[in-house]
């Protein structure tokens, strides 16, 4: 295993001695802010009473709801003058929550997404192609400093514009993108459609994260392009990218634990699930300086995956993101979760790549509707071909969410598709 950083080596014992020293720091740095004084003195906690990493239970929880209260600068727990940057979460409604780095926190988040990059085999020789949203999402500027820290060629081409992507990857060679997974299958498409093999393509890695999908999705746009996809997690609050990554396994993402104190909760009692269960992941940050968050709950969804990882990398993995608490629906009283739906979806080889559900009221009851892309060339096939597809699709749905939706077949690109992150839902019951 070669490592970027020794942390990224530690083991067990070395990264839970730096955890309680980073926790008793993070807690006091985090005092500087009323709102945590506060906080933390009613629930009796002071950085002392840190002896091992599961004392962070002692501390209450901060929600998206504390965040947004304390928008934009309450969390500041250093002098203004030394901020360097603020960036936002994409909450689509609201009062977003602002984040606020230092001069430390920028760069110690830098060298986590270069860790995260060199661990999965980009190395300074590499063409990197930030595939990403710029602006507020961390996406951008987060995997833009990491990949020159790490001393790639970095070209910041922000999202969308296909036929612009196309040109600079093959112009310059580009051997890494960093994509979200929606828009890895749209680019393919377009690829294809200019008669162009997107095998062919020089990408060798791509980095797939920031929304939910499933290992079939990854199989999917593997198979496409012909190249390794590595899943990347990471929130706004918790500085963006970089906070957990797989390895070269593809078995899991490391929480990287010099820099996040990882927790599964329950998410209606908020106590811890037994390992290897699924829950809520509750972060903690170790290491910054502008804005210390303790207790965060991500609302986002996953387990740690037991036992050892065979990189021989100690930091803990969690599952791929099983979707985040708040994309459940409740339908015919049966909760669901896209990524069910996309699981299955996706291993019809019929299906292209873009899909819809959308929850309606017919006056009789609630009823699911899938819509779903096919590839051009089966729509060509004969009425009866389709609807038995048709009929498949149905009952393995039903078979995995227990109520039989309405499966709808539309020619690939008709489907609304987003530059950010995809829209897999649309609500409209009650609107009519
Ligand atoms: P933002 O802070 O706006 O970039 O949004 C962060 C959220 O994006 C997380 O809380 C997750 O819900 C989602 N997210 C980020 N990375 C992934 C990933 N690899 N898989 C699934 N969801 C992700
Ligand atoms: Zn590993």
């Amino acid at each position: 295993m070669e490592v970027f950083d020794k942390a990224e080596g530690w083991s067990r014992e070395e990264i839970t001695a730096c955890q309680v020293a980073r926790l008793r720091g993070s807690i006091a740095r985090s005092m500087n802010s009323p709102f945590y004084r506060e906080r933390l003195a009613r629930a009796g906690v002071r950085p002392e009473d840190i002896r091992t990493p599961e004392d962070v239970r002692r501390i209450p929880f901060t929600t998206k709801q504390d965040l947004r209260s304390q928008y934009p600068e309450g969390l500041l727990c250093v002098p203004r003058r030394d901020v360097v940057r603020m960036h936002c979460s994409s909450g689509t409604t609201g009062t977003p929550t602002a984040i606020c780095y230092t001069r430390g926190d920028v760069n110690s988040w830098s060298d986590l997404v270069a860790r995260c990059l060199h661990m999965v085999g980009v190395r300074p020789d590499d063409v990197f192609q930030n595939m990403s949203g710029y602006g507020l999402f961390t996406g951008g500027l987060g995997f833009h400093n990491g990949a020159e820290r790490l001393g790639c060629m970095t070209i910041p081409a922000g999202a969308g514009n296909s036929l612009r992507q196309i040109k600079i990857v093959e112009d310059f060679h580009t051997t890494v993108a960093h994509i979200l997974p929606s828009y890895a299958l749209i680019l393919g498409e377009k690829l294809r459609q200019m008669g162009k093999n997107p095998a062919e393509f020089p990408l060798r890695i791509a980095i797939v994260g920031a929304e939910p999908y499933t290992e079939e999705f990854r199989r999917r746009i593997e198979d496409l392009f012909a190249l390794k996809a590595y899943n990347s997690y990471g929130l706004t609050e918790m500085n963006g990218p970089g906070v957990a990554f797989e390895c070269q396994e593809q078995n899991g993402m490391h929480v990287w634990e010099d820099a996040y104190l990882p927790e599964i909760v329950n998410p209606e009692t908020g106590e811890p699930v037994p390992d290897g269960e699924i829950g809520e992941l509750v972060l903690t940050t170790l290491r910054r300086e502008g804005m210390p968050i303790l207790r965060y709950r991500t609302r986002d969804l996953t387990r740690f995956l037991p036992g050892e990882c065979a990189c021989g990398r100690h930091h803990r993995r969690i599952d791929r993101i099983l979707g985040r608490a708040d994309d459940m629906f409740i339908i015919k009283g049966v909760n669901v979760y896209p990524m069910q739906i996309e699981q299955v979806i996706m291993t019809f080889k019929e299906v292209g790549q873009n899909y819809l559900i959308t929850l309606e009221s017919d006056g009789l009851g609630d009823v699911l509707r899938v819509q779903v892309e096919l590839r051009d060339e089966c729509f060509v096939e004969d009425m009866r071909v389709l609807q038995s597809l048709q009929k498949r699709i149905a009952s393995r749905l039903r078979d995995e969410v227990l109520v039989t939706p309405r499966v709808e077949f539309v020619q690939s690109n008709t489907l609304p598709k987003s530059e950010g992150k995809a829209v897999r839902v649309r609500d409209l019951r009650g609107t009519k």
